[in-house]
């Protein structure tokens, strides 16, 4: 049985309560680790060893010294993703398949922002009073708290850290109860990188008693999450009290929408990895599938004989389309949306019940599911369910989808399947979504930037901007020369 602590300021250390939680492999059901329960007290020591290092040897550093390091973690990342993604499927049970390449594919965070490091610029201003020299500093925040989800651990850490570290800032991470291992064992690839102690520093357990007491700790001065829109909303509130800035990426509801004019297999297969992909436990869920009237009953005939054939099991296997759900809440939380669905009156085309067929283990299994006869205003149409439960609902014209897509109170992300030039980017405008796909779905980048409108938060996570989110700007005022003009009024 694995044993994992605190790392705060380079070393692990026992939680003050001297107490441990169980880690469970949701395949199979067994406790393979256990980590740290963290509480206040652990969240103030590790905003202290960070809020130290910001103030010494990490806040000295130059930003192309910096940039270096984040570009030899990427190094170090990469060599240890197959490690780091098996270490996932372990706590979270999602695919080798997807974990692997997301481990792998996160070492481009680190090398792109670690390149962004010395390339942030203040400008000189063509000030309007004579005689003044006007300039910009862009500088870090501080202290960073990073509280992450379940479904993507060090996917969303790295959205976070890599943009935060290149800025100049420091960070305690707080990553989910349900998944902290590849987090913390991130941080022993940290210090191998060579960023000084104390600049990263990673606090397990629960929500309420280590997350909450880290956002409301005076030492941190900004906050950027990845979780549900319900825990978002509590910190936004906390924040709020401090007045501290904050980056919120929540959940979603988001339209996958196809017209009679796209190609039509390409959209099946769209459709099915927007819903099944991660066994729908994805924020960016194409969970509201719009088929246009015309070739709706065509389109769902062939995703039930898709999704109906997926292989369900042990997400090691690489014969393995659909995994077990994370988390046993999760899993209930499903099936109690899957009853909902049928007492509103949606029709259960494919599945709606526990798997329990050949490669099921741990009773974490639900079959992917297929509801038609959905109405917008349903509650399976309305709530993230955050599982493998797809809606789908008919339309009649373009008006008709975009005003059935942006009725919700989310904003993540919506595809469009059409070979109408014209109308993907009607679309691509009209839809109130931070991320619009069109013929394709589920596809990120380091390099662009992915955030929600509406419910689905503020801020963005990737691309340049990411950086900004991590910075504050400084106006400096010199006068060439000094003057004893009248102090009563504005200069
Ligand atoms: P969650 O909100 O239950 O927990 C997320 C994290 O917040 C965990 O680490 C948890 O311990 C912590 N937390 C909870 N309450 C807190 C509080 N009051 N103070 C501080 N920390 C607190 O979410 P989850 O169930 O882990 O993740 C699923 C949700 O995450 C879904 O809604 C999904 O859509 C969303 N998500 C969003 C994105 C995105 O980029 N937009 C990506 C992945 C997941």
């Amino acid at each position: 049985m694995q044993i994992w602590k605190h790392y705060i300021n380079g070393e692990w250390v026992e939680p003050a309560s001297g107490e441990y939680f169980d880690t469970e492999n949701p395949y199979t059901g067994e406790v393979w680790a256990q980590v740290a329960r963290g509480n206040a007290q652990d969240a103030d020591r590790a905003a202290k060893a960070a809020k130290a290092a910001f103030e010494g040897e990490w806040g000295a550093m130059r930003p192309t010294q910096r940039g270096k390091l984040l570009v030899r973690l990427a190094e170090i990342v990469e060599r240890e993703s197959v490690r780091l993604g098996e270490m996932e499927v372990r706590d979270n049970g999602k695919l080798m398949a997807e974990m692997g390449a997301q481990t792998k594919y996160l070492a481009e965070w680190y090398r792109y922002f670690g390149g962004l490091a010395d390339k942030v610029e203040g400008a000189v201003l063509p000030c309007d009073k004579p005689g003044i020299f006007n300039f910009t500093r862009h500088e870090p925040l501080g202290v960073v708290g990073m509280i992450t989800a379940w479904n993507s651990p060090l996917l969303l850490l790295a959205w976070k850290l890599a943009p935060a570290l290149a800025a100049g800032n420091t960070a305690v991470v707080k990553p989910s109860e349900y998944t902290s291992t590849s987090s913390l064992a991130f941080m022993d690839l940290i210090k191998e990188a060579g960023i000084p102690d104390g600049v990263v520093n990673c606090i397990t357990g629960m929500g309420l008693e280590v997350g909450q007491p880290l956002v409301d700790h005076p030492d941190v001065d900004k906050i950027t999450f990845t979780g549900s829109d319900v825990a978002g909303q509590r910190i936004y509130e906390s924040a709020a009290k401090k007045i501290m800035p904050v980056t919120l990426e929540l959940g979603g509801k988001s339209p996958n929408i196809v017209f009679e004019d796209a190609d039509f297999e390409a959209a099946v297969m769209g459709a099915i990895s927007g819903i099944f992909a991660a066994t729908g436990q994805t924020c960016i869920a194409g969970s509201r599938l719009l088929v246009q009237r015309s070739i709706h009953d065509k389109f769902v005939k062939r995703l039930v004989e898709v999704a109906g054939a997926a292989t369900i099991g042990d997400p090691m296997s690489a014969d393995t389309h659909v995994g077990p759900v994370t988390t046993p809440p999760q899993y209930e939380k499903i099936l109690n949306y899957i009853q909902v669905a049928k007492e509103d009156g949606a029709e259960c085309v494919l599945g709606g019940k526990p798997y329990t067929g050949e490669g099921a283990k741990g009773n974490r299994f639900v079959e992917p599911t297929i509801f038609t006869n959905v109405s917008n205003d349903m509650r399976i149409a309305q709530e993230e369910v955050f599982g493998p439960i797809l809606s789908v609902i008919p339309f009649d014209t373009e008006e008709e989808a975009i005003s059935i897509g942006n009725d919700i109170v989310y904003g993540l992300a919506a595809g469009v399947w059409t070979n109408d030039i014209g109308r993907a980017f009607r679309m691509s405008e009209k839809l109130k979504a931070g991320t619009v796909w069109v013929n394709t779905y589920r596809a990120v980048s380091f390099m662009s930037p992915f955030g929600g409108y509406k419910r689905s938060g503020q801020g963005r996570e990737s691309g340049q901007d990411a950086i900004k989110e991590f910075l504050q700007v400084k106006s400096v005022w010199i006068a060439q020369q000094t003057s004893a003009s009248n102090p009563f009024v504005l200069r």
